[in-house]
């Protein structure tokens, strides 16, 4: 196949070049590599960013989970409340920390975990709730927040896809005990490599998991408790500083395109996912459609790159078979449904209207489901 007219995205830096280049010759020319003055200006910076009093960078944002989750002494014999709609590395992260994920269905508006079945699925051995604010749509923190002090259970956010969300005004990351982020290159903010961050007004927590990140370290050479290695390195940390104070325009680009997308599709036989509040960040922007796999050839037809978040519901990918056979159905009709339209801060309104147009021309062959 020829590239597409209209890729689902772009990872070669744009206006930010410069600044990426400059960042990255900062660091050469220091010549210190691994957690160094990047990092902690880029996790003060991220922090005050974020609304936390704290963030702490870390390798991936599947450590950033396992690392709260072992700082908070959950583990083996541990059950996490997650949702089967998400990245993979969502549940795989509760199994590195050594505790066991528990999948409660979405809800099949928000595709958020529905608080109502996290908390039908409580159990003795239940510590913590993994919400994922999937495609950038935060979950329903308030109502996950109540179950969460009923059973006593900790909160632990994954953000990876919701850098700067909101949910009833309060940032992401900061509603539960912490978040994780990832800083993959697709990601809202996004390094040249993998990289990811803690955040929490925690303190102990953020030193606890500072000191797991580089091997259980107090001091050089003398290891307090078994960590892992997981750090941001500075290159990542100073292209992250570069980009920093670019992402709340970003952010407002997204939502405008998504704003856009949602006007343009709203005859189109497709779902578009409703607007709630200011705080999603559309990290992705998701139709549904019954007809899924004839719309995406007839948008591929024509030019139009579509990807598939997710396929397949986690609780059903055989790396977790065994794991906690549970349904789903509503997240298995969300996979079997969902479609990602071309959503990123560089792309022009011209460039949404025509995708817009083309899924519209799809109407009269398909119908929503
Ligand atoms: C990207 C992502 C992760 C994993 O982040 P990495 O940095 O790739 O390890 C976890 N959860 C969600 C929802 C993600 O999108």
């Amino acid at each position: 196949m020829t590239s597409p007219r209209l890729p689902f995205m772009s990872l070669v830096p744009g206006d930010d070049a410069p600044a990426v280049k400059q960042a990255i010759d900062r660091v050469i020319a220091r010549g210190w590599f691994v957690l160094g003055p990047e990092v902690e200006a880029f996790e003060r910076e991220f922090a005050a960013a974020s609304g936390a009093a704290r963030a702490v960078g870390v390798g991936t944002g599947t450590d950033a989970i396992a690392l709260i989750l072992r700082a908070l002494g959950i583990g083996a014999g541990d059950e996490v409340i997650t949702t089967p709609l998400s990245a993979a590395y969502s549940a795989l992260a509760i199994m590195m920390a050594g505790a066991r994920p528990v999948f409660a269905d979405i809800d099949s508006q928000r595709l958020t975990i529905d608080p109502d079945r996290v908390a039908a699925l409580v159990g003795p051995r239940t510590r913590a709730i993994l919400p994922v604010h999937v495609y950038g749509q935060p979950a329903d923190m308030t109502a996950i927040a109540r179950v969460a002090a009923r059973f006593r259970l900790a909160v632990v956010e994954d953000c990876c896809q919701a850098h700067l969300a909101t949910e009833a005004g309060r940032p992401v990351g900061t509603i539960g005990v912490a978040g994780a982020f990832s800083f993959y290159p697709t990601k809202n903010l996004g390094a040249l490599g993998d990289g990811g961050a803690v955040v929490t007004n925690d303190g102990a927590l953020a030193d606890r998991i500072a000191r797991l990140r580089n091997g259980g370290q107090t001091d050089r050479y003398h290891h307090q408790e078994p960590g892992i290695n997981s750090r941001l390195d500075e290159m990542q940390a100073a292209i992250l500083r570069a980009r920093l104070p670019l992402l709340r325009a970003w952010t407002e680009r997204r939502r405008t395109l998504a704003a856009r997308y949602r006007e343009r599709l709203a005859a189109a036989a497709v779902a578009v996912p409703p607007e709630r509040d200011a705080g999603h960040v559309y990290h992705l922007f998701v139709v549904r459609s019954g007809a899924r796999a004839d719309l995406q050839a007839h948008l591929r037809a024509h030019g139009v790159e579509t990807l598939i978040h997710y396929p397949v519901p986690i609780p059903r990918q055989p790396a977790l078979a065994g794991v906690d056979p549970a349904e789903c159905p509503e997240a298995a009709r969300a996979c079997a449904e969902v479609l990602s339209l071309p959503l990123h801060p560089a792309l022009r309104v011209e460039q949404i209207d025509d995708v817009a147009a083309t899924v519209r021309t799809f109407a009269h062959r398909g119908r929503e489901s």
